[in-house]
């Protein structure tokens, strides 16, 4: 491998607080589904950026956004009205299918944060006391990195050493719907708070049924149903939002990742039971709804929302399943290979337990820009858009990766 500029990534390691370890490479630019390091090498990227940049690299359609409003106006604050964020929320709301309203923010975690605050002013509103308040999250789950979301998000190694812990969250097993039938019958809970696929947590996909049931025992029980779309929804399962596959209407919905493709912004979407909690002054942000992210937003629910988009999403999921079953055919290296749309994770199988983060290093000196999802998972994020030439590429390069790291790794 070409040496890479190690004084650049030096200034990293000395500077920024230490809570990353990128691959050492330094990308430079990209192209569709392709990216290129400073040194010119190539690399086709399955990763896209943690599912955000569900358009590839360079889509025209966003450029044309982004620099239309960067030549007129970057920022106003909410204070005052601009066009782009007026008219996202009327085609969010137009595409969900339930949400009356729409907090506009500027990634993941605040997105939650404001779907956490609003299912607390609501149940305040109807006369819950505090300790009534309650939101369940299930074990492996991701809400993002502020105090309140870490602490949604169901797994120690995140949350160590930030105690103390704001209260008013409990945790239960992911797809056991008997868990939190039980659960209810404390009478203290006043929303349940899920991804439809967890992502972060390994890749894993609510079992066929449980988001029914989940939305059964919410209505049974006076409770809100929150979904965690950031990773899985805007098209990445296939439809623009996961939980149309579910068969339930949500509550609330959070949406950020690649509702800007690469720019950053979150939305909190919000159904008719809490469309009106919050008013004049509840909650804000002096970023949110920023026009050059909005502008962005547009043309991007636009493109992933049309029917090309979602059906070059089906295709190209049922290739890369087929590329990795020829892969682990060959090398037997995974246990599953699960998922949905082109969110796939490929658990390793028992001798490679642990070393996700090997496997990345191998990619990438091939040419492979790969995610994992905790230390035992592979995970697949490619953009939507992706080719079948440009995903029969990285597969290529994955194999000759899996053969390299199986040959320094014996089982
Ligand atoms: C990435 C992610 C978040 C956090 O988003 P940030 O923009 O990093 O704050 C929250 N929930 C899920 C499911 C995510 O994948």
């Amino acid at each position: 491998m070409p040496a890479h500029d190690t004084r650049l990534i030096d200034l990293g390691k000395r500077y920024w607080l230490p809570v990353y370890k990128p691959r050492e490479l330094i990308l430079d630019h990209g192209k569709a589904a392709r990216v290129w390091d400073m040194e010119g090498r190539d690399y086709v990227d399955f990763g896209a950026g943690i599912a955000v940049n569900a358009l590839g690299h360079q889509d025209p359609d966003l450029l044309a956004a982004l620099t239309a409003q960067a030549h007129k106006l970057w920022h106003s604050s909410n204070v005052f009205y601009t066009e782009p964020p007026l008219r996202l929320a009327e085609e969010l709301v137009g595409a969900s299918g339930f949400a009356e309203r729409v907090f506009l923010c500027n990634s993941g975690a605040e997105a939650n944060e404001a779907a956490i605050k609003l299912v607390r002013k609501w149940a305040a509103a109807q006369g819950r006391d505090a300790d009534k308040r309650v939101i369940v999250t299930f074990k492996g789950s991701f809400h993002g990195r502020t105090l309140a979301t870490v602490t949604a998000t169901a797994q120690p190694k995140y949350q160590e050493g930030y105690e103390p812990l704001p209260g008013g969250f409990r945790y239960l097993d992911f797809n056991d719907a008997d868990a939190l039938a039980a659960a209810f019958t404390a009478g203290d809970i006043a929303a349940v708070m899920l991804e439809p696929v967890q992502g972060e947590g390994g890749v894993l996909p609510a079992a066929p049924g449980f988001l029914r049931r989940v939305r059964e025992l919410c209505d049974a029980h006076g409770a809100l149903l929150v979904l965690d779309e950031i990773q899985c929804g805007m098209g990445r399962t296939g439809t623009l939002f996961a939980h149309v596959q579910d068969g339930v209407k949500p509550d609330i919905v959070t949406l950020a990742k690649a509702l800007g493709c690469g720019f950053p912004i979150g939305a909190m979407l919000a159904g008719p039971k809490v469309a009106e909690v919050m008013q004049y002054g509840a909650h804000g942000t002096t970023f949110g709804g920023n026009p050059m992210a909005a502008a962005v937003a547009r043309a991007a629910l636009r493109k992933l929302a049309s029917p090309e988009v979602l059906a070059n999403v089906a295709a190209q999921a049922q290739a890369l399943r087929d590329g990795l079953a020829a892969i682990d055919a060959e090398l037997q290296v995974f246990d599953e290979v699960r998922g949905r749309g082109l969110m796939i994770g490929a658990a390793l199988a028992q001798a490679y337990r642990g070393k996700a983060g090997e496997i990345l290093d191998h990619a990438a000196a091939h040419g492979l820009l790969l995610l994992q999802a905790g230390p035992d998972v592979l995970r697949f994020v490619p953009p939507l858009t992706i080719g079948a030439d440009e995903l029969a590429e990285g597969l290529q390069r994955l194999r000759a990766a899996l053969v390299a790291f199986t040959a320094a790794c014996p089982s």
